[in-house]
C-alpha cells in the first residue's frame, strides 16, 4: 500500500512566480521596507540610533559575493542604493544596487 506522504510547499523561486505574484511579493517586501523606515525614525527622535533596522541587501553577486548595499532606497523599484562592489579596483567603482525590494529582506 502506498502511503501519501505530506511534503510542506517550499517557497517558490522568483522564477517560478508569475509576473502578478512577483509584484505583490515587490509590494509586500516595500511595505515591510516602508515600516522599518518609521520604526527607524522613531527611534531616532527617541534617541536610538536610526541604523537599528536596516533592510540590508541579500542578493548574491557573481564573482563577488554579498551585495554590499547595506539599506534598501527606493519607492518600490530597483534599489537605487550606490554600492561599492571592488574594494581594490582605483578607482573604486561604484554601482546602483539595482536589486529588488525583496532581495533586501532576509528570507
Ligand atoms: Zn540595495
Ligand atoms: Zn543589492
Amino acid at each position: 500500500m502506498a502511503q501519501r506522504k505530506e511534503t510542506p510547499t517550499p517557497l517558490p523561486s522568483p522564477e517560478n512566480l508569475t509576473r502578478e505574484q512577483s509584484e505583490a511579493v515587490e509590494k509586500a517586501a516595500f511595505l515591510i521596507i516602508s515600516a522599518q523606515r518609521e520604526s527607524a525614525a522613531m527611534l531616532k527622535r527617541a534617541g536610538i540610533p536610526e541604523h537599528f533596522f536596516k533592510s540590508k541587501c541579500t542578493a548574491h553577486i557573481e564573482a563577488f559575493g554579498q551585495c554590499p548595499c547595506g539599506d534598501y532606497k527606493g519607492d518600490g523599484g530597483p534599489c537605487e542604493n550606490h554600492v561599492t562592489i571592488d574594494h581594490e579596483a582605483v578607482p573604486i567603482p561604484r554601482d546602483r544596487c539595482n536589486h529588488r525590494a525583496s532581495q533586501h529582506l532576509p528570507s
